[in-house]
């Protein structure tokens, strides 16, 4: 088998990725561990309503719920409200991932991608040290597939770029660890996605409960990995669950556990091989949203392979455009987020409910993250030396 590219992974980074560089003439692969695209959902399912911008879906199948904006809670329950088109990555739509994911998948193969499944990269194949495509098991097949490009849309635990030697590797700091119920039969439901903040609710991270249609809930917890320990992040979720009376008599439709990486932006290309979305860290180190990113960059990656395999380039000279382009697009917010998610870290319960309250009057139509800086320190000086380097990205 020869294709100009080889897509690894056939969630949203890998199918848009696969899509563009199809409409740019390239002949694309796309290969997937699992038996069904989207299948099993590994995700909250929370997306910004940026995703409208971009005209990437022709169907609205996709959306369980349209929200009105997110509520973020204290740990005292001090609220600061704010609207969809502030709220950041993860609200504006509650989605069907796995809807979602297949429409994806069935746009790039309309572009003219296949797609094989039950395909899992077991390795590259080199020929003097040149990365000349991957190493397969189909079924219980092995099988190699030659190609110019290999594309690393593997998600979190990445080996393409493990074996293409570039630098994946995450500090446990750097990790979420993250679990689901979608519950059902729950009550009192609005259209705001609920964020839970503090130490003792969810070290590193935070609780989410995102409404999605009648009565149904996902709620989720994701809690840093270097401040976790084994069944924690269950337990955390189990407890909130318990306590809140909008569960009472909720029953589990589905559980999921997965991981998120929240590390700063690593570099993406190297000779005849790129990385797309959660195993290129593409993903926002405050919320833990990725998939807008993943349309945003694999748009990007699909035009440069495109080029590419025009102009039979593929070395990471020529793919750089691709890691140029998407750190111009969202590496700025990335290292910025990266920055707040390290205060907020190491932030005391009291400190949360002391911001909540500070900003809960605050005009977040006019917001912009060094104006919200300055109040803050205006109101709490302390804070100065903590959000100082802070507020010197923000200005930038
Ligand atoms: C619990 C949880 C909740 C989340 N909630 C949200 C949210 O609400 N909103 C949001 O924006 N983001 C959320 N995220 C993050 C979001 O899910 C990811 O950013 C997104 O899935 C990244 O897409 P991707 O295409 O890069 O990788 P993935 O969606 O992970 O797709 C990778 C694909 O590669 C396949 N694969 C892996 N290895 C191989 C191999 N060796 N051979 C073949 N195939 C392989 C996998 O089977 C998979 O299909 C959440 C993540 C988790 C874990």
């Amino acid at each position: 088998m020869k294709y100009d590219v080889v897509v690894v992974g056939s969630g949203p980074a890998g199918a848009v990725t696969a899509r563009f560089a199809a409409k740019a003439g390239a002949k694309v692969l796309i290969i997937e561990r699992r038996a069904e695209v989207g299948v099993p959902v590994l995700c909250g399912e929370g997306i910004s309503r940026k995703i409208d911008e971009w005209g990437m879906l022709e169907s609205t199948r996709w959306i369980a719920g349209k929200m009105e904006g997110a509520r973020i809670y204290s740990p005292d329950k001090s609220c600061v409200k704010l609207s969809a088109d502030m709220a950041g990555n993860e609200t504006g739509y509650v989605i069907y991932r796995d809807i979602f994911d297949q429409e994806l998948a069935a746009l790039a193969v309309e572009a003219g991608a296949k797609i094989m499944l039950n395909t899992n990269a077991t390795g590259l194949i080199k020929k003097k040290g040149k990365i000349i495509g991957i190493k397969a098991k189909h079924f219980d097949e092995e099988i190699e597939i030659e190609a110019d490009v290999i594309v690393g849309a593997d998600g979190v635990d990445s080996k393409i770029g493990k074996w293409a030697d570039l630098k994946t590797t995450l500090k446990p700091k750097d990790l979420e660890t993250c679990c689901q119920y979608t519950l059902t039969n729950t009550k009192n439901l609005d259209s705001y996605c609920d964020f839970y903040l503090g130490k003792e609710i969810a070290p590193g991270g935070y609780i989410w409960v995102f409404p999605k249609g009648k009565n149904i809930a996902n709620v989720g917890i994701g809690i840093l990995a270097s401040l976790s320990e084994s069944g924690m992040a269950k337990k955390l979720l189990d407890k909130f669950i318990e306590n809140d009376p909008r569960f009472k008599d909720a029953y589990p439709l589905r559980f999921l556990a997965g991981a998120v990486p929240v590390s700063l932006p690593i570099n993406s290309v190297s000779d005849n091989v790129i990385l797309v979305g959660d195993s290129a860290r593409q993903v926002d180190p405050i919320t833990g949203g990725g998939l807008t990113h993943c349309l945003e960059v694999g748009k990007i990656a699909g035009e440069v392979i495109g080029k590419a395999v025009k102009q039979k380039n593929f070395s990471k000279e020529f793919l750089s455009e691709y890691e140029t382009r998407w750190k111009d697009a969202i590496g700025k917010k990335l290292k910025r987020n990266y920055m707040v998610k390290e205060i907020l870290m190491d932030m005391e319960d009291k400190t949360f409910n002391m911001l909540a309250d500070s900003l809960k009057d605050y005009k977040f139509d006019e917001l912009s993250t060094f104006s919200l800086l300055r109040a803050l320190v205006k109101k709490h000086p302390t804070l100065l030396m903590k959000l100082a380097p802070l507020m010197k990205i923000a200005k930038e």
